[in-house]
């Protein structure tokens, strides 16, 4: 029997598979690059480098989502390069600030990156209101040169605490207390940190589907 069987219809794979052997990831900030390589560094990528090292210009950040901004970032390295492209895009949603800072979460700190002004910001904000609760997102964008692109999404919640406690991790860190521990994201060791983190449940994603087998 043929036609109607639908185990003969064409398998499409849910999602496109990186077979290159060059990434470029979508950043001028080495930190971020380094990190990025690290985490795919089993997936024996042949070379990753950064838009900054390629001097490819960084496009002005107009979304409104981390996934309009991982999305734009990465397309615009992947036109300019001629290579895939892999970009991310992160920050602090509070609830009671409907999800401020959100993708402002950089520019609260200011031009000095000035985080214990940010975080005073957010818990000035908050106020003595009780609902606490705020969650950190990680986008991802990997895009193609002939436009494809695949999105992913990691989040970790938690509640926000005052004042800041830990100076391990970066950002936000200190005021972010994740459900089911005892020790904010600034007290943890960085390894606890990344089993739970937004950034690695989006990367878990990305190689699922891109990346392993
Ligand atoms: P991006 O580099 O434009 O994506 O900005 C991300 C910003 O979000 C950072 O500057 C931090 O303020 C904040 N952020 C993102 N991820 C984390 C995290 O894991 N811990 C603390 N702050 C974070």
């Amino acid at each position: 029997m043929h036609g109607t069987d639908s185990s003969s219809a064409p398998v499409r794979p849910a999602h496109r598979r990186f077979d290159g052997d060059t990434l470029v990831v979508a950043s001028h900030n080495p930190g971020k690059v380094r990190e990025i390589a690290a985490l795919l560094a089993p997936f024996g990528l042949g070379r990753v480098v950064s838009a900054k090292e390629l001097g490819l210009p960084e496009p002005e950040e107009t979304g409104k989502t981390f996934l309009a901004n991982a999305v734009l970032k990465a397309l615009a390295a992947t036109q300019a390069s001629g290579q895939p492209a892999l970009a991310d895009d992160s920050g602090l949603e509070v609830h009671a600030l409907e999800g401020a800072p959100g993708i402002l979460s950089a520019r609260w700190a200011g031009p000095d990156k000035n985080f214990a002004r940010a975080m005073e910001r957010v818990a000035h904000e908050l106020g003595g209101g009780r609902d606490r609760r705020a969650n950190f997102t990680c986008a991802l964008a990997l895009a193609w040169p002939d436009g494809h692109v695949e999105t992913f999404e990691g989040r970790v919640f938690g509640d926000i605490i005052w004042p800041p406690r830990g100076d391990r991790g970066f950002g936000y860190d200190p005021i972010f207390l994740p459900d089911g521990h005892d020790l904010t994201f600034g007290e943890m060791e960085p390894d606890d940190k990344h089993a739970i983190s937004h950034r690695a449940e989006a990367f878990r994603k990305l190689v699922a589907a891109c990346f392993e087998g």
